[in-house]
Order: C-alpha cells, then sequence, then structure tokens
C-alpha cells in the first residue's frame, strides 16, 4: 500500500497497543477501480472529517483501501464466537480497521456517547482470518447495510454506522458474478462478546484482563474505580444488550444472526446480514435463509440475547474472584437481572408506543392483548401503531371486530385515568411510533435499480428514512406492504 499524508483524519490509535494475538497488521493490496456509491456527509461532518477531500480521488483511494493514511494502523481484529450454539474461532476475515477517530466531545452518532470511532474497510480483501473466504463484498449486501444502518439510527436504535460504500471495479463471485464494493463502517468499538471468548480460550487470564480494562476504559470508564469492576462490566453489558433488544422489539427488527461474534461490548447494533423488519405481526418470524430452526426469530431475541451474555458472563469469571464458586454466584446474580432489566426496558417502549406514561399493573395485559389481537388477524406491526396514532384506516380488518372495539374503550379508560391530556398522549405515541421503517420490498426495490446503476430509488428512500417519527404526504407509499406472495421473505448473510 502506498502511503498518503494524513488530510483530516484525527487518529488515536489504541487497540494496537493491545498483545499481538488480538490483531493482525494487514497490507491491503489495491482494488481495480474504487467508484464512489454513496457518501454519508453528515456522519463524515459529525467526525470532523473533510467530505470534498474523502470524495476527491485521492480520498476513495484511502476508502477503497489502495492508499495508506499516514497515521492509520491498519488492523483485521481477531476474534471467536458463538455461531448457532457452536463455538468457533473467526476474526475480521474481510475487514480491515484503519484507525481510531478522535473527536473533540462524546457525540451520540451511535445513540452511544463515545468521543472515539473505529473505521472500518468492510469488503476490503483477504486477511489471516478469512479461511476459505475471498475477504470480499459485494454492492448489494453492502448498500443494504448502508440503508438499514441508517434507518436504524434514524429510528433511535443503538447501530454501527455507514460512512460510505465504493464499487471496486472488480468482479465478486457468488452464486453468479457480482460487482465488488466496500462499506466504510463506523463503530464506537468493533469489540465484540467474540473478542472475550477469543482472549479467553486463547489468552488466558492475563489476555482477558488486558481486553476487560481496555473495554471498560472505552465504554465504561465510570466504572473503573467500583470494587469489582469486572462484576461491573457484565453488569453494564447486560444493562446494554437489554436496551437494545428491548428496542428492537419495539419497532419489529429482527437481527437475523445473533451470533457471539456479531454482539458488540459497546450494545450496538452490528453486522447487517440477514437482517429485516417484521411486517405482519407473527413472534415466529424468521427472514434468515440459514435459520432453518427458527434460533434467531423475533420472540427469541430476548433470550438469545441472555444466552450470549452468559457466554461473555463465562469470559469474565476467572476476573470475578478468584474462587470459582464464589465467582459463578456473583456473576449469576447479575445476569438473573437480565430477565428483570428487559422486561421494564420492554414495558416502557411498549405503553409510549400506546400513550400510557404512568406504571400500572394493568398495562401489561393492555399491550399483550392488543399483540395477541394483531397476530390473530394478521395486522402489520408498525401500521398498527400508525393507526391507533393517527386515527388511520381503522374501517378494515381487526379494528372493526368487536374484540378490538372491546380493547380500544379498556385502553381509552387507561389513557384517561393517568391524567394527562390527549395532546400528552398524543405525542407520546407520535414519538414512539416509526410512520416508516425499511419495508423489505422497498429496499429490494433500491438494491435493484441500484444494481442497474440507478441510484435515485435508495437516495429517496434514504430520505423518507430520514425522518421515521414525522408523518409526511411523501410517506405514504413506503408505508404500504409488498403484494402477496406465496413465498415468504428471505435474507443471506455473508454474501
Ligand atoms: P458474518 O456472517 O458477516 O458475521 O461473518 C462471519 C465470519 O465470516 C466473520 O469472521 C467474517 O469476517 C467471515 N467472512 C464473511 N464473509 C467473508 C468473506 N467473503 N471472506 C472472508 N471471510 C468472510
Ligand atoms: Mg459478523
Amino acid at each position: 500500500m502506498s502511503k498518503v499524508n494524513n488530510p483530516c483524519f484525527n487518529f488515536e490509535n489504541t487497540y494496537i497497543n493491545l498483545p499481538k494475538s488480538f490483531y493482525s497488521e494487514i497490507n491491503l493490496s489495491p482494488v481495480k477501480k474504487p467508484e464512489l456509491v454513496i457518501f454519508n456527509e453528515d456522519l463524515s461532518k459529525s467526525l470532523g472529517l473533510d467530505n470534498e477531500y474523502l470524495k476527491s480521488q485521492e480520498g476513495l483511494e484511502i476508502l477503497a483501501g489502495n492508499k495508506k493514511v499516514d497515521g492509520g494502523e491498519y488492523i483485521a481484529q481477531a476474534y471467536c464466537g458463538h455461531q448457532f450454539g457452536h463455538f468457533t474461532m473467526l476474526g475480521d476475515g474481510r475487514a480491515v480497521m484503519i484507525g481510531e477517530q478522535k473527536v473533540s466531545k462524546d457525540i451520540e452518532i451511535t445513540k452511544k456517547k463515545s468521543n472515539k470511532f473505529d473505521i472500518q474497510l468492510k469488503g476490503s480483501g483477504r486477511t489471516p482470518y478469512s479461511r476459505s473466504g475471498d475477504g470480499r463484498a459485494v454492492l448489494g449486501p453492502m448498500l443494504r447495510e448502508y440503508i438499514i444502518s441508517e434507518a436504524m439510527y434514524n429510528l433511535g436504535m443503538p447501530t454501527t454506522r455507514s460512512l460510505a460504500v465504493l464499487k471496486t471495479g472488480e468482479k465478486v463471485y457468488r452464486e453468479s458474478v457480482k460487482e465488488g464494493a466496500i462499506l466504510t463502517r463506523i463503530a464506537s468499538s468493533h469489540l465484540r462478546f467474540g473478542t472475550f471468548e477469543y482472549a479467553a480460550n486463547y489468552l488466558g487470564k492475563e489476555g482477558v484482563k488486558i481486553l476487560a480494562d481496555y473495554a471498560i476504559d472505552r465504554h465504561y470508564s465510570h466504572i473503573k474505580d467500583s470494587e469489582n469492576k469486572y462484576l461491573s462490566l457484565l453488569e453494564e453489558v447486560t444493562k446494554a444488550h437489554a436496551y437494545l433488544v428491548a428496542k428492537w422489539q419495539s419497532v419489529g427488527f429482527i437481527h437475523g444472526v445473533m451470533n457471539t461474534d456479531n454482539m458488540t461490548i459497546s450494545g450496538e447494533t452490528i453486522d447487517y446480514g440477514p437482517c429485516a423488519f417484521m411486517d405482519i405481526y407473527n413472534p415466529e418470524t424468521v427472514f434468515s435463509s440459514i435459520d432453518v430452526h427458527g434460533r434467531y426469530a423475533y420472540k427469541n431475541q430476548p433470550n438469545i440475547a441472555s444466552w450470549n451474555i452468559c457466554r461473555f458472563a463465562e469470559t469474565l469469571l476467572q476476573l470475578i474472584d478468584d474462587d470459582e464458586e464464589a465467582s459463578i454466584d456473583m456473576a449469576q446474580k447479575v445476569l438473573n437481572k437480565y430477565t428483570d432489566l428487559y422486561f421494564e426496558n420492554w414495558i416502557y417502549n411498549m405503553r409510549c408506543k400506546l400513550g400510557i406514561f404512568d406504571k400500572e399493573e394493568e398495562n401489561k395485559s393492555i399491550i399483550e392483548d392488543l399483540l395477541s389481537m394483531m397476530e390473530k388477524y394478521k395486522e402489520d406491526f408498525t401500521n398498527t401503531f400508525v393507526s391507533l396514532t393517527y386515527k388511520k384506516d381503522m374501517d378494515r380488518g381487526m379494528f372493526i371486530t368487536s374484540e378490538f372495539k372491546g380493547w380500544y374503550e379498556n385502553w381509552q379508560e387507561r389513557l384517561k385515568s393517568q391524567g394527562k391530556s390527549l395532546d400528552e398522549v398524543y405525542e407520546l405515541m407520535k414519538k414512539s411510533n416509526p410512520v416508516v421503517i425499511p419495508r423489505n420490498h422497498r429496499v429490494e426495490e433500491a438494491l435493484k435499480a441500484a444494481d442497474n446503476g440507478d441510484l435515485t430509488v435508495m437516495e429517496k428512500l434514504l430520505c423518507v428514512l430520514k425522518n421515521p417519527y414525522e408523518y409526511k404526504e411523501n410517506m405514504e407509499e413506503y408505508r404500504q406492504l409488498a403484494e402477496p406472495t406465496d413465498l415468504p421473505y428471505r435474507t443471506y448473510c455473508g454474501t
């Protein structure tokens, strides 16, 4: 890789200070002809980067990994993971971190506060962790990650972000010949549960300790002086994931591949592979083509998060206490809090969706009764809440049944009993119920057009997804469901 002077990055790299076994230094081979497909102007500005420079030829050479920025440290990270329940050695097989961008103060560009962000090129070529893979990525899936991660951010979900997608000018061989692409991913760090599993399995107690101290310093510095900081780390991560998954559930987001290598220590959503948003409410919904047993179905996400946190907890046991029994006991006490933490987050999100301000025993059954009617009458998840919020499209389906009318009266009674004005109720509902989500057929349509060289469909979709909680006239067509087909929607990962 040839070097260029550092034009705008403010790198303060720290990951390379970990023992060398945590990463591999990478010398990328250049791609043929980098060409910009989409660039995130707002995100770039927030990161203190120079938009015009990054979009120039030299900037694109950097985002393609053809030129190395002076001061950057090009590394692939080592990690393991439980994939569909099975432990495996993994690592960045097709991604390279170029550096850690330091900004002047804490910002929330991932919906988590941080003043430092990893800049990573995904699809940039082979690394020592590529196994039999080609290290490459394909245009469609990288644009899909861009669209969905940006939509998630605008929906208020903690998430990694997408700075740019480039075409590489090279062919990539999948089930057919595809266009190669590289996505620039931004994260408050790429530390995963799997990074800890790697340390625990290959580097011993000292390795886990170094990593845990690093993670605390980067994400949870307020616990660094706590009595048992490793137990506190477990608690913070547990809280972050209870919060995250409850957020996902509240908008019908299905991650699709909740392997421990795809779970961040920061609690940001990462790895937009086979994810998709649920349309018709059905808790059994699965989109991923490889998830044949429905392990990562919508209804399982909260429990899978808990299972994943247990795998994370196991890596910390040797640090929590020298006495194994005592350590297990302490960790178990933290893990036991997950169910309540998740429930608190879930019920909070759901009651906001229904304009309920106060905590009452009855809220749970109001929410659950609505959900079971939605399931029974096959109502769209997002649009049901839009109907309730804007009193729209209620002359059909579930809404005209006597069952619903009974529920509605009950709900209205609940609203009246809380001493809030109806304006306040509906304001809360508007803030809590997105009008638009990246509907699968809309995403597919945008990707198909982009594949044929027309980016306008995607640009329009991204524009609508920018303000999902503001009802605008131009959203109508994005609220509609796809024409019914006999085939379920399927997503694919690792493409
Ligand atoms: P994912 O399904 O994207 O979470 O990837 C799981 C693992 O496979 C990670 O270690 C990736 O780096 C690796 N991987 C996925 N696609 C490729 C590829 N085309 N070449 C090399 N490694 C890959
Ligand atoms: Mg992954």
